[in-house]
């Protein structure tokens, strides 16, 4: 018999929360926020905190588990190369197989392109340059280096701007968002899906136990759709296609992996006041002095450039135990998308009161989503390490060339950096982006093959684009000649103007 919605409600107790926990007294940020014209007691806003039963706030605590039907999905596209993710690494992938003629699918979850560039908001774009005795030239060129430059001269990015011992290209997410809108419309041979979330895959296994992938499984309104094509690119930042093939991955372990950040923007601030004022060595010594509380030491306002807006960097979202989330998990993403909010807004609100230039500033929003730095990634038939990246490795298959420090979110309140030596930098071989027992796929950007310590470098959205152009040029020569040979890729990577070290 069907049960109306109030009877489920009263008589199943999956569906229903407990009379203790609906209660929420230990939780008081479940009945309770505090607005944003609300007096915050001398304590400080309420904290979220993790539920008793499963360790999160949201989550359910149930284990049960139920059978999913098997089902048909019609096929949405037939293309050579199919690209899950559309991130820098997505977008490199995806432009440089279109450019190079293959018929290519890029799919997005989102409503818009660019993942951490756009949907987190970052506010520079790192690992562009490489530090040749205090002027900077490009390391990562190609579609890396087309993108800093149309940005620039649309008058929406300015770089290099020195940072420590480096450079950052500083930008205007809105105008990124854009730009990456007109270059897949200018593909005749691309096809974009935006709002396809990959849920799944189909894969063939031969008798050796490798696998080939036939179509990825898009979660989409009208049920599961599929995309067939003969190549694919996990640009996913989460490894998600891997993941779902059961082909091998890794995530780091407590102190393993980098924490995530809720970057913010705000309006009318007086930047020359804040320069003036001594710029991030001020902001630093003013946390320093007033800002014990805050989740981060240090961080940075960026200008973006726009008249009285910059974007905070200023916030470090752990979970309850004080590590850092994993955000494939339902429960733990959620509760930090509302712990980062929580703590923009405490940044916003201290950058008013103690720092020069803020005074008559507000809080315009947060990024679209948490920003996440590491979660899942490939294990290949090359693992790149912080000894490679320290020691500036080379390798006879590189397809990339990577500068950026390894920059650390991971221990107490403060960023770590190492550095490369003046001119210093390493190669990534193009066994990094084959994951392992899947015949037809490249990994590209935060989920590449690498440890925790090379991550902290090759992360950021220089290399990031420029590996993903890598794997998409692999994947042509997969989809259109059957060959997998670092060579080939490596020749076409030059004659598309890539840099390789
Ligand atoms: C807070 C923060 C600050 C940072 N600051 C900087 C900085 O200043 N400069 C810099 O260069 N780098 C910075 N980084 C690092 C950098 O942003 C990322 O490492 C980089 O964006 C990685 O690119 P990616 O394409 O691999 O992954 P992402 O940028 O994460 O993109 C992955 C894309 O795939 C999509 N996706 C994921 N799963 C699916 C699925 N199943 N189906 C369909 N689509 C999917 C996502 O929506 C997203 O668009 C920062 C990162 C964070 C979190």
């Amino acid at each position: 018999m069907v049960q109306s919605v109030s009877q489920i409600e009263h008589k199943d107790p999956v569906h229903r929360l407990p009379p203790r926990r609906a209660a929420a007294v230990d939780h008081p940020a479940a009945v309770h926020l505090p607005s944003l014209h609300e007096e915050v007691s001398a304590a400080g806003p309420p904290r979220l905190r993790a539920n008793r039963r499963c360790g999160w706030r949201y989550c359910a605590g149930l284990t049960a588990r139920i059978t999913v039907r098997g089902r048909e999905a019609e096929i949405i596209a037939d293309v050579d190369v199919c690209v899950a993710g559309g991130g820098p690494a997505g977008l490199g992938a995806a432009l440089a197989a279109a450019r190079q003629g293959a018929r290519v699918c890029l799919l997005e979850r989102y409503g818009f392109l660019g993942g951490n560039f756009t949907a987190a908001s970052v506010g520079t774009v790192c690992g562009l340059y490489v530090n040749e005795g205090g002027t900077f030239d490009y390391v990562t060129r190609g579609i890396a280096q087309e993108v800093a430059d149309a940005l620039q001269s649309a008058g929406s990015a300015f770089g290099p701007i020195p940072f420590k011992e480096t450079a950052v290209l500083l930008y205007v997410p809105w105008a990124a968002k854009r730009l990456f809108d007109h270059l897949v419309s200018e593909q005749e041979r691309l096809t974009l899906f935006l709002h396809a979330l990959v849920s799944d895959v189909v894969v063939a296994v031969d008798s050796e136990g490798d696998s080939t992938l036939e179509a990825v499984v898009v979660a989409t309104k009208r049920g599961p759709q599929a995309v067939r094509a003969r190549a694919f690119v996990d640009a996913t930042g989460d490894a998600d296609l891997l993941a779902f093939a059961d082909a091998p991955t890794t995530i780091g372990g407590p102190g393993e992996r980098q924490i995530a950040s809720m970057q913010f923007v705000m309006e009318h601030v007086d930047v020359a006041g804040v320069m003036d004022a001594g710029g991030l060595e001020t902001l630093a010594s003013v946390i320093a002095e007033h800002g014990s509380h805050l989740s981060r030491d240090s961080g940075a306002v960026l200008p973006t450039f726009r008249p009285g807006e910059v974007i905070g960097a200023m916030t470090r979202v752990r979970g309850p135990d004080g590590e850092a989330l994993d955000t494939t998990d339902l429960a733990q993403v959620t509760y930090g998308e509302l712990e980062g909010r929580r703590l923009a807004e405490e940044a916003a609100t201290f950058l008013v009161e103690h720092m020069p230039g803020f005074a008559e500033a507000f809080l315009a929003d947060t990024a679209p989503v948490l920003g996440v730095r590491e979660t899942r990634r490939a294990v290949g038939e090359y693992v790149l390490t912080g000894s490679d990246v320290a020691e500036q490795a080379r390798f006879d298959d590189a397809i990339a060339a990577g500068a950026w420090p390894q920059e650390y979110h991971v221990r107490g309140r403060s960023t770590e950096y190492h550095f490369l030596p003046p001119g210093g930098y390493y190669q990534v071989p193009l066994r990094s982006l084959r994951p392992l027992r899947l015949r037809n796929v490249w990994v590209a950007g935060r989920c590449v093959s690498a440890d925790h310590h090379a991550l902290a470098s090759l992360r950021v959205m220089g290399p990031s684009m420029a590996l993903g152009q890598a794997a998409g040029t692999a994947a042509v020569l997969m989809a259109c000649c059957d060959r997998d040979d670092a060579e080939g890729v490596r020749a076409s990577l030059v004659e598309q103007g890539a840099y390789l070290g």
